[in-house]
């Protein structure tokens, strides 16, 4: 079977189409964006999701700056990512789902729902 490989989008390195991530610069989309809600492929000039709506463009939670919905923060560089705490899934979620686009279980820890609202306040 024949490797084709492609550069990834974030370092230029040639790395195998089947691959994942980029062991180079460490990227999870080194082919281009996906839509962390749905996984449609997005484009950084998009502002929505063409298939699910969702806003591509989010607050970060470390920062607070607008940035794309990629695994790290445009602004600041921190992780975008939560792991789905689901022990049997573990899957990588965007840091803003709800729910789990692996396994559908609920991403907001039960001790976090009740403050889950009002945490913009608290971050003064
Ligand atoms: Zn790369
Ligand atoms: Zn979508
Ligand atoms: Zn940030
Ligand atoms: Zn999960």
């Amino acid at each position: 079977m024949a490797t084709y490989k492609q550069p990834c989008i974030h370092c230029g390195t040639f790395i195998e189409r089947s691959s994942n991530f980029c062991p180079k610069c460490g990227s999870n989309s080194p082919f281009g964006y996906s839509c962390p809600s749905c996984g449609q492929s997005i484009e950084k000039e998009q502002k929505r999701c063409s298939s699910c709506g969702r806003d591509l463009y989010v607050n970060c939670p470390h920062c607070g700056k607008l940035t794309f919905v990629q695994e790290k923060c445009e602004v600041c560089g921190k992780s975008l990512i939560k792991i789905c705490g689901n022990r049997r899934c573990g899957a990588e979620q965007f840091f803003d789902l709800v729910k789990c686009t692996a396994c559908g279980k609920s991403l907001i820890p039960e001790t976090e729902k009740k403050g889950f609202f009002k945490r913009k306040k608290q971050d003064d």
